[in-house]
């Protein structure tokens, strides 16, 4: 059933002589299959495939797509357990993690076939002419997003399915009308090609052209240089680490043509405890934050890394109930033993910094590529003086600033590199009273939550995940959700363009029914001319 090879379009291929093989944590042993990295000539072929692709693919309707997204969903769907035991195989995560990032995956898919179905998301735009205008006629002006041409994504690592192969990029850039090459992260190869089976028979069975999606494998970072860099590829999506994003970022700025990057990578997601709710609550957002910090080992993006509050005796006592309740849980398994080398390097670093004190190290022996949790507090001054502590460690950790009062607590929020979250635990409206450090937070992060913990990613249209940099390379748009779609398009405008000749969306009689702004007001409408 496994191959190990890419998939170029349609077809397996396996040309190169460079092999690599998965591992699972959980029993620390490599898996079986034995993958082949893409050569350059293999490269070349997805992008050209990728590229003719295009010429199709951009002009295939709404319905179509809509229809070739939830037949993706429903072939992954058919994997059934082979790809839950796959996903565990290959993470350590448990099968309750599996089967809810798949059903993740599957709503993404669903949501953008009916955005794409529907069909207003191409902000159809029609200015209509004014012959008579003095002192000169204005013409017909008609405005839509279209796409932007062939697409490489870069599977995560932390989401083998909800951002990996079929994941929120690929589904985001197939509705839009991009053909899409992932870059399989070696981590999960496995996964990857059974998805890559699933999206490749959806293909099939819709009649999409050719080279729509290619996946291809490798284990360094050669594969995906020679993407980023080759002149067919229009855009990037990446999830992953700030060096890899910005490596990425730099690369694609210096091609002949620069492409954007859009990559979503570090962050430490700040927590902000007001005095009253420690004073009044601190033991159970303990319980909550011992939860939040640990859950899935710490291997989210949107894990609480930093938790800052001004001192009291209520922090004392916060200090000391997270402590027991974090003690409580059992550690779990990491992604990859490098995952794992990283998470403990990155924790002594931190550790070892002047000023720095332990409050919880789980100290027992664990299983190999399991992770022991961790908590350090620091005071204000030492975490503003030095950059080392403001560092995001992946995994089951976070870092307690203990700030000397309300305005070292505003300077220190005004000071931190752009984030994808902020969250507020404050008692009754106590947050009022702290309205600088609310619009301190508001300028660094993408999402601000009240009263709850920035773990957990809602898929809906609301949400923003992204943030200014280094949470993303482009605050302006967001990982997550429908709008995703617009980092793959771009506006286009016709003027005077025969009627007969205009997309459907733009045409006088409105054929497909959707919302359109007329002369400034949104309708349904039809128009004259
Ligand atoms: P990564 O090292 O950034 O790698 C992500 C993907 O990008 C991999 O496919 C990798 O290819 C590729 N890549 C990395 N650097 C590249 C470069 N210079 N040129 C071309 N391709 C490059 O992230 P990871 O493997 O997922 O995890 C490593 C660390 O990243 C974690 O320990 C964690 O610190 C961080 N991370 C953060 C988040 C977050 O959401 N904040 C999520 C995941 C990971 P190869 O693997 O084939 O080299």
């Amino acid at each position: 059933m496994m191959t190990g090879k890419n998939y170029i379009g349609n077809q397996l291929s396996a040309k190169g002589n460079k092999t690599f093989k998965t591992f699972n944590p959980e029993l620390n042993q490599e898996n079986k299959t034995v993958f082949t990295e893409a050569t350059k000539e293999e490269i070349n072929e997805a992008v050209n495939l990728a590229s003719e692709a295009f010429k199709q693919f951009r002009e295939i309707s709404g319905q179509k797509k809509a229809a070739f997204l939830n037949t993706i969903a429903d072939e992954i769907l058919a994997l059934d357990h082979l790809l839950i035991n796959m996903y565990c195989s290959e993470t350590g995560l448990p099968e309750g993690r599996a089967k809810g990032e798949r059903g993740r995956t599957i709503g993404q898919l669903r949501s953008f076939a009916n955005l794409v179905a529907e069909g207003c998301w191409v902000e159809a735009t029609i200015d209509t002419a004014q012959p008579n205008r003095e002192p000169l006629p204005k013409s017909d002006i008609r405005k839509m997003l279209i796409p932007i041409g062939p697409v490489v994504v870069f599977g995560a690592s932390n989401f083998p399915l909800a951002y990996s192969t079929a994941g929120g990029d690929t589904a985001a850039a197939l509705a839009a009308g991009c053909p899409v090459i992932v870059k399989s992260h070696p981590m999960h190869a496995g996964t990857g090609e059974l998805v890559s089976s699933a999206i490749v028979k959806a293909a099939q069975k819709i009649g999409m052209p050719k080279g729509v999606f290619s996946n291809l494998n490798s284990s360094g970072i050669d594969v995906g240089q020679q993407l980023v860099a080759h002149p067919k590829i229009k855009a990037v999506g990446f999830t992953g680490s700030i060096k890899g994003g910005r490596a990425l970022y730099d690369l694609a700025a210096k091609r002949e043509e620069p492409i954007p990057v859009f990559a979503e990578m570090g962050s430490i997601n700040p927590v902000v405890i007001l005095p009253k709710a420690l004073e009044n609550r601190n033991q159970e957002i303990a319980k909550t934050y011992a939860g939040s910090i640990t859950l899935g080992t710490g291997q989210f993006c949107t894990n609480p890394g930093l938790l800052l509050a001004i001192k009291s005796d209520g922090l004392t006592n916060f200090i000391k109930n997270l402590y027991e309740e974090i003690s409580k849980i059992i550690p779990s398994c990491m992604l990859h033993p490098n995952i794992k080398k990283g998470y403990e390097i990155n924790k002594e670093k931190v550790i070892s910094q002047n000023n720095v004190s332990v409050v919880a190290n789980f100290s027992s022996e664990v299983q190999n590529n399991y992770a022991q949790q961790a908590v350090v507090t620091v005071d204000g001054k030492s975490f503003l003086e030095n950059p080392d502590l403001h560092l995001e460690v992946f995994g089951p950790f976070s870092m307690i600033v203990e700030c000397e009062n309300e305005v070292e607590l505003e300077v220190i929020i005004s000071k931190l590199e752009g984030q994808l979250t902020g969250t507020v635990i404050s008692d009754n409206h106590e947050i009022s009273k702290y309205s600088k450090v609310i619009s301190a937070l508001q300028n660094r992060v993408g999402r601000i939550i009240f009263n709850g913990v920035p773990t957990g990613v809602e898929v809906c249209e609301s949400m923003v995940h992204g943030g200014p940099y280094p949470a993303s390379t482009d605050s302006r748009f967001s990982a997550v959700g429908i709008t995703s779609i617009k980092r793959w398009v771009r506006p286009f405008s016709y003027q005077d363009w025969p009627n007969e000749l205009l997309p459907e969306a733009l045409q006088n009689d409105n054929p497909l029914d959707i919302f359109r702004i007329i002369d400034g007001i949104r309708s349904k409408e039809v128009t004259n001319e």
